[in-house]
Parts: structure tokens; C-alpha cells; sequence
């Protein structure tokens, strides 16, 4: 068998599957599928001291992926982004070891290339062609571009509360797109699951296609390969549906099957304080989150959402088993981690600057000790949001005159 990926099993009743067959959720109970890798034999086979492969994408780490054969590999050159070491504020909290993992430099600005590189070259070499999904914005962008450069049939339905430049973004793109309008995040999941069951329609949203988060342990591979072989203590990573911090927190796991480490991260997930269900149903010690908040009222759209697919347990059982925790942060606290990250260098969407948001609210409450390494995750960039940009940014205040004594003024106030 090509590959080290061997078969679909369901989180609800175990029942397997072909890692070849076309499916969404569990065709017999509706459950989620989960990817299953023979572990063993990939450490037996593959040997290093630390992950080092070739190339300059996250397609390095293609053996923990399922079999794909290289002629249907759809590539933008996603993943292998940079991890970058604060300096303002890790000197503001006192904390020496502050990472940005920063995403922002993706294909299409976002996180979302790795699942959707991996889900469509997934989709090609089964003989997929066609497909769709609903999106917060930068999902639906991600999907269009993978999908016209596959040749792959495409529709996204975009939710109306994304901003206009990425509903544009998307149909620049080049894939179908439709504007989705609903009353509440539980009507969508129940159109989707209606999607797979009635129509049998292949999808690509997060969780209910199961191959699209397997990329996303490619965090683990990388910022353990650029931590020079560690495991930082935590990771704070902003969720809408939880595929990133999922798939990283595999990822993890997968190091530590393989002998490569002992230490696994905690895992802290990041919602906007108007529509936290995950933090609500964590405070209780719940394996299910329900409906909570109002997904409009938060600049952090890419994570608004008032409730999660199938009740968010596999994101809850990954803070559980982490030692981790669900956080939920307000916009002014975001306004702020945006300020922050620019100043690093990093122009962070407001739903990325959340994660940063976060770790400060940890440490200056005393849940995070200084002592620790963090990494938090960038997942999108600031260009698809200007309104949010302006706004943290504040007002330009400064005019000048075109004239030397006036830029002379100005060059003697300036200070960092
Ligand atoms: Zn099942």
C-alpha cells in the first residue's frame, strides 16, 4: 500500500473506512471520520533525529499525509512560514519566549492554504471533481484559488457578515460564489449534514471533510523543526471550527508516538468574548458546547460563530487532554494585540490578533507563567479587513508641510 495513511475510522461508533473513498461524515452514523496512519512503520522506515526533509512547503512532511500520487499535487507554495520571536511584547509581559507563527505570508494571506492544498490534491487523486463549501471569508478564498489551479468545480457559500474585500477575493479567485444567509450557525450545520445524506455532496468544510485538517499538523512538524527540536508549552490558536488547533494537536501527538519527543503542548483555544461557546461549555467541564452569543458583534469575524460543528468536542477533548483551556477576548482587547503584532512586524486580521489577545489576558491574570514558551498562531492577514485596520491604526494625526524645517520637527519627535 502506498502511503502510511490506512483507513477512515468514525469517532462516534469506530466503523471504518477506505482511505480511498469518497466520504464526508461516517455514511452509517453521521460522525466525524478521522485519517489513521501506521505509525510503526513510519518509524520504522523513515529515520532522522528530527523532522528533515526536503523542500520549501509543507508538502516536506508529505508522509504524514495520505498517499497522493505527485502529478496531482496542487501547490502554491503554502506552509513553512516563518516563526517569528517577539521583542515588544515579550518585553512587555516579561515573558522571553513569545513566538508569532505567522500565516499571514500564505498564498492568500491565510492559514487556511495548508487544508486546502492538501484537500483538493486529496480530491483530484481520488477522482473528485467537483465540490463546495461555506466559508467566514478567508476559507472561501483559499478554496477558490486551490480549486481553479486543480481544475477542480468549485462553489463557495460565503457567509453575508464577511467583509467585501474577501467576498471579492474570492470570486477573483475564479470559483462559483453565492452570498449565504441564515439566522443562526446551527442551520448551517444542518443544511451540510443534510448536503452529505440527501445529496450526496462532496464538501470541504472543516471536520466534516476529513482530510483537510491533516494538514494542519504540519504546525507541529515546523515549529518543532524551527524550535530546534522542541515542544513549546503552549499554543494559542484562534478558532472558528477548531481545524487548526485540532490538526496541530495531532500533529503533536504524532511526534510523540514516533519517540521524537515526550512534551505536548497545551492547547488554548481563542473565541471572541461575544460568542465564546467553547469557553462557556469548558468552565462547565462539557464535551459538547451549545449555541452561544451573536456572531455580528465582534470585529473577529473569521472566528464568530455561535455554535461549532457537531459541538466542538474534538477541539474541547483537545483542551482536556492538553491541560489547555478556552479563552474568549473582547475587540478592545484585540484593537490592542493588532497594535501590538504591527508593531512586530506581523499585519494580523482581527481574528489572529485574538490569539495574541489571549496570551496576554493568561499571563497578566497568572494562568501563564512568564517562564513558558508560547507560540500563537497568525492565521490570517490584515489586507482582507481595512475597516479593522483603520481602526486600530487610529486616525492619522501628523500633517506636514512640504518644507525642511517642518520635516525636521517632526524627525526630532520621533520615538519607538
Ligand atoms: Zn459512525
Amino acid at each position: 500500500m502506498d502511503g502510511y495513511a490506512i483507513g477512515l475510522v468514525c469517532d462516534k461508533c469506530q466503523k471504518d473506512y477506505d482511505i480511498r473513498q469518497a466520504v464526508n461524515t461516517c455514511p452509517s452514523c453521521g460522525g466525524l471520520l478521522e485519517t489513521v496512519y501506521d505509525l510503526p512503520r513510519l518509524k520504522k522506515e523513515i529515520v532522522f533525529s528530527k523532522l528533515q526533509t526536503t523542500g520549501n512547503t509543507m508538502w516536506r512532511y508529505k508522509d504524514f499525509f495520505p498517499y497522493i500520487e505527485e502529478k496531482n499535487i496542487v501547490s502554491l507554495g503554502e506552509g513553512c512560514t516563518p516563526l517569528v520571536k517577539s521583542i515588544y511584547l515579550s518585553r512587555e509581559l516579561g515573558m522571553e519566549n513569545i513566538y508569532f507563527k505567522n500565516d499571514t505570508m500564505m498564498p492568500t494571506g491565510s492559514f487556511k492554504d495548508r487544508g486546502f492544498s492538501l484537500a483538493i490534491s486529496f480530491a483530484k487523486d481520488i477522482g473528485v471533481k467537483k465540490g463546495f463549501t461555506y466559508s467566514s471569508g478567508n476559507a472561501g478564498a483559499s478554496f477558490s484559488a486551490y480549486s481553479s489551479r486543480g481544475g477542480f468545480h468549485a462553489l463557495v457559500l460565503v457567509e453575508y457578515l464577511a467583509s467585501d474585500t474577501k467576498k471579492a477575493m474570492i470570486k477573483l479567485y475564479g470559483a462559483q460564489t453565492a452570498i449565504l444567509d441564515f439566522e443562526n450557525f446551527g442551520q448551517i450545520s444542518v443544511m451540510l449534514e443534510k448536503a452529505v445524506s440527501q445529496l450526496g455532496l462532496y464538501q470541504f468544510v472543516n471536520f466534516i471533510n476529513p482530510i483537510r485538517h491533516e494538514a494542519m499538523k504540519t504546525y507541529a512538524y515546523e515549529i518543532f523543526d524551527q524550535l530546534g527540536g522542541l515542544v513549546p508549552d503552549y499554543m494559542f490558536h484562534p478558532v472558528g471550527t477548531g481545524g487548526g488547533l485540532w490538526g496541530a494537536w495531532k500533529g503533536y501527538n504524532e511526534l510523540k508516538a514516533l519517540g521524537l519527543t515526550d512534551q505536548l503542548p497545551k492547547m488554548v483555544a481563542v473565541q471572541p468574548e461575544t460568542s465564546c461557546h467553547l469557553k462557556k461549555a469548558f468552565q462547565k467541564g462539557a464535551r459538547v458546547a451549545g449555541q452561544y452569543g451573536d456572531p455580528a458583534k465582534t470585529i473577529a469575524q473569521s472566528i464568530a460563530a455561535d455554535s461549532p460543528i457537531q459541538g466542538g468536542t474534538r477541539v474541547l477533548d483537545a483542551i482536556y487532554q492538553s491541560g489547555g483551556m478556552a479563552l474568549g477576548v473582547s475587540d478592545q482587547e484585540i484593537l490592542t494585540a493588532m497594535r501590538i503584532l504591527g508593531k512586530e512586524g506581523i499585519g494580523a486580521e482581527p481574528s489572529s490578533a485574538a490569539a495574541v489577545a489571549a496570551l496576554i489576558q493568561g499571563v497578566k491574570n497568572g494562568t501563564v507563567s512568564p517562564d513558558a514558551t508560547a507560540v500563537c498562531v497568525i492565521t490570517g492577514t490584515a489586507l482582507k479587513q481595512s475597516r479593522a485596520v483603520e481602526m486600530a491604526a487610529g486616525q492619522p494625526q501628523l500633517q506636514v508641510d512640504a518644507d525642511i524645517g517642518s520635516l525636521a520637527k517632526i524627525i526630532d519627535s520621533l520615538h519607538i
